[in-house]
């Protein structure tokens, strides 16, 4: 039998996608039409631009910049937008609407993370201690996880929380106590605050947390232009 050259073709084009479906063998929601049907079958699953729905949001998009731990930007650049599941952004903003009766508020390093950032994180770094291994998922990428701090609204500062944002040594662990009593407080304020609207602590993060409801939210390739041009 004689392959004809277009077979060729067809295969060596298909290549991709065989290999990405054999990394996500939870299936990636990828086009508009699988995200628009999926918001069709529950309203919750729709993407929320975050300052939409939380006034006073203030953003520092660490990976839309060089300034993180891979010293590379990840996302394109020109990324002012980060979005989470609808659920998820409400509770955000009653997390908000906590924090500004004391004069202060939320500061977000990142939130949504398509998929296919995942992918590029796991082929640069491939060590699940640092990042998610694109087998699994992350729920940054199902528009449900969240890396945050809580900033003093008058100044724009965030609160001393012990490390910055992607430390990776024991110190940035939520059971780690050896740090300054004012420290432990302002951990305790956010993960209190956070637990009440409905998201968990991540263990080795003091800054991450998961929304969780009883829906299982997809994990999605969308790019954030994509989801920006979605919005309402
Ligand atoms: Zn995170």
């Amino acid at each position: 039998m004689r392959i004809s050259e277009k077979t060729l073709l067809l295969l060596w084009l298909s290549l991709p996608l065989f290999l990405r479906a054999q990394e996500a063998p939870f299936g990636v929601q990828n086009t508009i039409a699988q995200y628009k049907q999926a918001i069709k079958a529950d309203e919750q699953n729709r993407m929320v631009e975050l300052k939409s729905v939380v006034p006073g949001l203030v953003y520092d998009l660490r990976y839309a910049t060089a300034n993180n731990f891979m010293h590379r930007t990840m996302y394109p650049a020109g990324t002012h937008q980060t979005f989470l599941r609808m659920p998820a952004a409400r509770a955000l903003q009653r997390v908000q609407a906590a924090l500004a009766q004391q004069g202060l508020g939320l500061k977000i390093f990142d939130a949504y993370r398509p998929f296919s950032v995942t992918q590029r994180f796991w082929e640069l770094v491939k060590d699940e201690r640092y990042v998610a291994n694109p087998a699994k998922g992350s729920n940054h990428n199902r528009g449900t996880a969240v890396d945050l701090t809580v900033i003093d609204l008058k100044t724009g500062k965030e609160l001393p929380m012990g490390t910055g944002f992607d430390n990776f040594t024991d110190s940035a662990h939520q059971d780690f106590t050896q740090l300054a009593p004012r420290v432990l407080q302002n951990r305790l304020l956010l993960k209190t605050l956070m637990e009440q609207q409905g998201f968990q602590p991540l263990r080795t993060e003091w800054w991450h947390y998961t929304f969780s409801d009883n829906n299982s939210y997809a994990i999605l390739d969308l790019s954030f232009k994509r989801l920006k041009q979605l919005q309402r």
